[in-house]
């Protein structure tokens, strides 16, 4: 039988601090309108314990990573920090976190204290650890996301359930999958919100009495729709609309028959455009026109990289977790929604959850088709989020996918 626990911690900051995700915002947060939370799912067969542990954030950078990974191992005997999943729904709405993202100020002291907040509740959870079955489902929604640099291109429709319940059936705790970014509340936003995935798993722990994660899928070029800007009612019932869907779901749950627990994890390597000289960085970095953040960028870019042209390439953590026949793939930042479509598509018979940001937060994985007609995240999002020396090619793309199919595949 699987041993499986669950634990929800609320880790709103205090209000004022700045939030992340769009770069045009110009004022500090001023209350709240969907508290955060860290949720953890933690599930073992008797030899091996793995965690998965989602969060409404923008995302968390290798950094945070290790800090949660090594604070949570050291408190839980035969807990291994690589076997601990983070990942985050990708809020707009929450406070600016990430050491790599770049537009407002940083709050490190709330940064230590979510770092060890997010540890104490995988810690809870390893506490809490009970004989468990594990049941899933999934089925296909519309109306709730749109492909948002094609309206006739390639969008995401899927949405799966895990549930662990306990020996009396009771429901101890779940992790709904969908695909799309949480940005239905804009940068004019100034409330704290997990904004429409905030609303889905804050139902889903209330319905279900039990905590609930969300894992974000390959949602690169996927928008919930319609966006609502400030209109606070239109992502609350979106997302119970959304929390509505899963609840029909359970109606066809199927058991996880039990299994081996296993976890792998590849470092793949990430490749950039052409090498360019160090002159265009300086004069970037010199550019009175561009936002102070892209000042920024070229300076980072000027002292991590040597030499002229600038170049040299960069690593990032591709991780799955096998349950069974379920695979929990974690990708190190937004991948678009085809590469997702392709995974699933490769690993027949086996139930696949896509998890994006998990432990790194990279920027844009786009395809080879995205990376020929170029746009924002293909041409400019790194220079927001990242300190890489230019954007990721779309050979990273393809090696980030098959280190998923392969890694699922065993
Ligand atoms: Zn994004």
């Amino acid at each position: 039988m699987w041993q499986i626990g669950c634990a929800r911690t609320d880790i709103t900051p205090p209000v004022g601090i700045w939030q992340a995700g769009f770069g045009a915002r110009t004022s500090p947060s001023t209350g709240v309108h969907i508290p955060l939370h860290t949720t953890a799912f933690v599930i073992g067969d008797g030899t091996r314990t793995a965690v998965v542990c989602t969060n409404d954030l923008v995302g968390l950078s290798r950094p945070e990573i290790e800090r949660i990974r090594a604070l949570a191992a050291e408190r839980c005997d035969g807990l291994d920090p690589g076997d601990i999943l983070v990942c985050c729904t990708h809020t707009h709405s929450g406070p600016a976190v990430s050491t790599y993202l770049r537009g407002q100020p940083k709050d490190l002291g709330y940064i230590e204290w979510l770092c060890g907040a997010i540890a104490h509740t995988i810690v809870e959870a390893v506490g809490g650890m009970q004989p468990a079955t594990l049941h899933r489902a999934e089925g296909r929604v519309e109306g709730f996301n749109h492909n948002r640099r094609d309206e006739s291109g390639y969008c995401e429709k899927r949405l799966a359930w895990l549930e662990a319940r306990d020996a009396d059936g009771g429901v101890i705790g779940g992790i709904v999958n969908f695909t799309a970014h949480p940005t239905m509340l804009t940068g004019q936003n100034l409330l704290l919100s997990g904004d429409y995935a905030g609303v889905l798993t804050q139902e889903l722990s209330r319905e279900l009495d039990a905590p609930v994660g969300m894992l974000n899928g390959c949602h690169g070029n996927i928008n919930a729709f319609p966006r609502a800007h400030t209109d606070l009612g239109i992502v609350e019932d979106h997302g119970r609309r959304l929390a509505a869907e899963v609840l029909r779901l359970r109606d066809g749950l199927v058991e996880v028959p039990d299994g081996d627990l296993d976890v792998r994890t590849r470092m793949v390597e990430l490749t950039f455009g052409p090498p360019q000289p160090r002159a265009l960085y300086e004069e970037i970095a010199a550019d009175t026109e561009q936002p102070g953040y892209v000042n920024d960028w070229a300076r980072d870019v000027l002292a991590r990289y040597q030499g002229d042209p600038v170049d040299g390439s960069e690593q990032g953590e591709v991780m799955v977790i096998r349950i069974g026949d379920v695979a929990v793939i974690g990708i190190p930042g937004h991948a678009f929604a085809e590469v997702g479509r392709d995974i699933v598509a490769a690993l027949p018979g086996l139930f696949v959850l896509n998890a994006n940001h998990a432990n790194d937060y990279l920027g844009y994985f786009g395809t080879r088709e995205a990376h020929a007609e170029g746009g924002y995240e293909i041409e400019f999002a790194y220079r927001f989020n990242s300190s890489f020396r230019w954007a990721m090619d779309a050979d990273t793309t393809e090696r980030i996918q098959q280190a998923c199919i392969d890694l699922a595949r065993g």
